[in-house]
């Protein structure tokens, strides 16, 4: 079984090498994406919880999905779905 490679930060899965983050000294993360983490530090360090959510479901909307996919964006990004990931325990 493949395992999935979900950010623990902000959910959006990691298939290419380019969307996961780097570990300090560029090895790629297996948590993070390149959008929360990169050099070994978050992106966003400051960000409270709420400004996180707002930012990452801007980011998603502002990406390539169709319009189907951004429809069900909209309903299972939700807060509860980011308190579940591990930034957010
Ligand atoms: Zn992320």
């Amino acid at each position: 079984m493949a395992k999935l490679n979900q950010c623990q930060s902000c959910g959006m899965p990691m298939k290419k090498s380019g969307e996961f983050g780097t570990e300090k000294g560029g090895t790629p993360s297996e948590k993070y994406c390149h959008h929360c983490y990169q050099n070994g530090e978050w992106v966003h360090p400051d960000a409270s919880f709420d400004e996180f959510y707002a930012f990452s479901l801007k980011k998603f909307q502002e990406s390539d999905m169709n319009r189907i996919e951004k429809f069900f964006l909209n309903k299972m990004y939700t807060k509860k779905f980011l308190k579940k990931l591990e930034r957010w325990r």
